[in-house]
């Protein structure tokens, strides 16, 4: 998958760390409960199980599963001209990170183990994908 120009990031009022990291240290970090350690992903001002709203931002080990993925065909934005996959990934530390594998697969890969890529895009963005590694 070569684009040219990569579609603008769309910014929550919590993302921006995450981007930064990955473009500072090509890393993925996300956040993380400080009071019970549960991985937030989206990110946002709360713990989803305990309420606190003290959180850190770690780094994941890029390991997970696919749990889902397709093939799409159609073009919904020209910077990502069909056919192209996109993957639903379990991330080993349990959120869930809808992606690209950096090669489409040639079967189904649900349950297959991926680790986390960080991809130079042409136009200098670096985004988070994933190789089949097993
Ligand atoms: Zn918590």
């Amino acid at each position: 998958m070569q684009v040219d120009k990569t579609p603008p990031r769309i910014m929550g009022l919590y993302d921006a760390p995450m981007w930064q990291f990955l473009d500072d240290d090509r890393a993925l970090r996300l956040q993380c409960c400080s009071d019970c350690g549960t991985w937030r992903y989206p990110p946002g001002p709360v713990c989803p199980e305990c309420l606190s709203s003290a959180s850190e931002w770690k780094p994941v080990s890029g390991g997970g599963t696919v749990i889902s993925w397709v093939m799409f065909r159609k073009e919904y934005l020209p910077e990502y001209p069909a056919p192209y996959n996109v993957v639903a990934v379990r991330l080993d530390e349990g959120p869930i990170m809808i992606s690209n594998l950096v090669e489409d697969p040639a079967e189904n890969v649900i349950g297959r183990k991926v680790t986390l890529v960080v991809v130079d895009m042409a136009d200098g963005v670096k985004l988070p994908r994933f190789k089949v590694v097993e």
